[in-house]
């Protein structure tokens, strides 16, 4: 049937391949995880079981594209690097961003039980997928750091926004009147005079989100394995003949400052 009289149509799907020799970054988020995460009871500020799934489900995303080089996860998204040289489905932006949503959304789903034990999981939840190419490496820098900036500003303002609410008892409109205008001193100040809450002092995984990314072996202080990989055949060639065994690490580490990327340099390498 390939050359049937109606194979011309295909002729109208246009190519939409990403530019080669340029940093991908994958950036799904959870669609409209705000009434999902009601409807399923998440703790306020941050539900810490939601944010293990996510994790999990970037881990399976990592084990089945060895291309990815590292990872980044906050509330209900998960940002995936590609490296320059990767050639994934001849780097089809929708090709790449509706296998990578679609997998995640399936490993969330699949393993909800195992996070979400005694709450039944009541419709399915989904992720949208978008590709961006980056030109060097630094805007891969500053595109993580804007991430995890935004993690440290959400997460300020929801604790905050949380201890009026759960320990003020305030209202939600008179908790979000209360924060209209401050900044982040004011906000951290409203924390430790009221709630004795020292903002620094609480979950590094909280304040700054979760970096996935690969190592030959554990070496990272604080670094935890949370999955043994070896690697795909691909990548095994490139590296010689020797099976080289590597391991998904998750840190909640800070990536806004240059030693994360001097201590893996090899995340922006070829
Ligand atoms: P959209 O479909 O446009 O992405 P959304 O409702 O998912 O809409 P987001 O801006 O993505 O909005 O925000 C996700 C929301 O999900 C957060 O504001 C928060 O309410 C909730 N959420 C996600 N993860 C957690 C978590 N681990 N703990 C508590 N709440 C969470
Ligand atoms: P790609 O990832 O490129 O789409 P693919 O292996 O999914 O590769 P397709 O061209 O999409 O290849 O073909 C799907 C294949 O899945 C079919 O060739 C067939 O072997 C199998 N398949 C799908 N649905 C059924 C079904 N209902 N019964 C039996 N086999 C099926
Ligand atoms: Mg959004
Ligand atoms: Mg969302
Ligand atoms: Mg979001
Ligand atoms: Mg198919």
């Amino acid at each position: 049937m390939a050359n049937s009289k109606y194979a011309y149509v295909r002729s109208f799907e246009l190519p939409d391949s990403i530019m080669p020799s340029t940093f991908m970054i994958v950036r799904l988020d959870g669609h409209a995880f705000h009434r999902f995460s009601a409807d399923h009871g998440f703790e306020k500020p941050n539900d810490e079981r939601a944010l293990r799934l996510m994790d999990a489900a970037a881990k399976q995303v990592m084990k089945a594209y060895p291309e990815v080089a590292m990872a980044f996860g906050e509330s209900d998204e998960y940002s995936f690097l590609l490296r320059k040289t990767c050639n994934l489905y001849n780097r089809r932006s929708s090709k790449i961003a509706s296998t990578f949503a679609s997998l995640f959304a399936a490993t969330y789903t699949f393993s909800w039980a195992e996070f979400f034990p005694e709450t039944p999981l009541q419709y399915p939840p989904s992720f949208d997928g978008r590709v961006v190419a980056y030109p060097s490496s630094k805007e891969i820098i500053d595109y993580f750091a804007w991430r995890q900036a935004d993690t440290h500003i959400n997460n300020l303002y929801n604790t905050t926004f949380w201890a009026l609410v759960l320990q003020g008892n305030m209202s939600t409109s008179e908790a979000h009147n209360a924060l209209k205008g401050t900044i982040s001193s004011q906000k951290q100040e409203i924390l430790f005079s009221r709630f004795q809450i020292n903002y620094n002092t609480l979950p590094d995984r909280f304040r700054k989100g979760s970096v996935l990314y690969r190592q030959e072996e554990i070496t990272g202080i604080g670094a935890q394995v949370i999955d043994d990989i070896v690697q795909a055949d691909e990548i095994q060639k490139k590296q010689g003949t020797s099976r080289s065994r590597k391991v998904v690490v998750v840190e909640h580490c800070d990536i806004i400052g240059r030693s994360f990327w001097e201590d893996h340099a090899s995340i922006l390498g070829e």
